[in-house]
């Protein structure tokens, strides 16, 4: 795949990073240990900040990794085949090398990333749970862990394309009317009223003392937006291909 590197293969399938994923990853780090745990456990020595931001940023990748490999693992048992799970600036992605040709293979699919990240809450919690609180493992980090796993599951499910969440609306739109690209552009309709929704209600917490609270659903909203104009102009060229 052009301008992604490998960085290893797990289950037999390839983890690619695009340049800017690197990017995400020294944020995330930095924010990790400059800013949440100093915040969440303040008095701690900056080497312990240092080791748990490091540890966090290694788990949090291992959650999105479980997700995206988990979409691609049902991709694969549904005899799609797969060109790698990406990394990229924003999240990650499973690749697949074609479309998906019925409607309970997506529904398998799309479904399939955020039962894991629902599996990976539960795993955390468990671990916050019963497992003694230490300064090396502080319940702290397996509690932020367990909610951002349930945030990604949250957010993958809201029914906006070409997120889980439109996909599986996708797939059974597609179980009814028998037309991928009929039942495409009615999730792209829904698509659009989610991120009319997300972007107004991001101005409103924005302009009620919440401003980057605020900002971070405007960016979510215009992402997905973008995404499902994309969609649809896919679609359009498609259709033109086809005359
Ligand atoms: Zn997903």
């Amino acid at each position: 795949m052009e301008s992604t590197f490998r960085i290893g293969r797990i289950f037999g399938i390839d983890i690619r990073a695009k340049s800017g994923a690197l990017i995400l990853l020294l944020i995330v780090m930095y924010l990790a240990i400059n800013a949440l745990y100093p915040e969440m456990l303040p008095g701690l020595s900056r080497n312990m900040y240092i080791f748990l931001g490091l540890l966090t940023t290694v788990l949090l990748y291992i959650s999105l990794l479980t997700h995206e490999l988990a979409h691609a693992i049902v991709a694969r048992k549904n005899g799609i085949e797969i060109v790698g799970v990406v990394l990229m600036f924003v999240g990650a992605a499973a690749i697949i090398k074609e479309e998906l040709k019925t409607p309970q293979a997506e529904f398998k699919m799309a479904t399939a990333g955020p039962l894991a990240s629902i599996f990976m809450a539960f795993v955390f919690m468990a671990i916050a749970i019963f497992i003694p609180d230490t300064l090396l493992l502080p319940k702290e980090m397996f509690v932020y862990l367990t909610v951002i796993n349930l945030v990604l599951a949250a957010f993958n499910l809201l029914p906006g394309f070409p997120l889980d969440g439109g996909r599986i609306l996708r797939s059974i739109f597609w179980l009814y009317t028998d037309n991928i690209d009929k039942s495409t552009r009615m999730a792209v309709r829904v698509s659009l009223f989610i991120a009319l929704g997300l972007g107004i209600f991001g101005l409103i917490i924005a302009f009620n003392g919440n401003f980057f609270s605020g900002l971070w659903f405007v960016f979510l909203s215009n992402m997905l937006f973008g995404m499902s104009k994309q969609t649809s102009e896919m679609l359009e060229i498609k259709e033109q291909t086809k005359k």
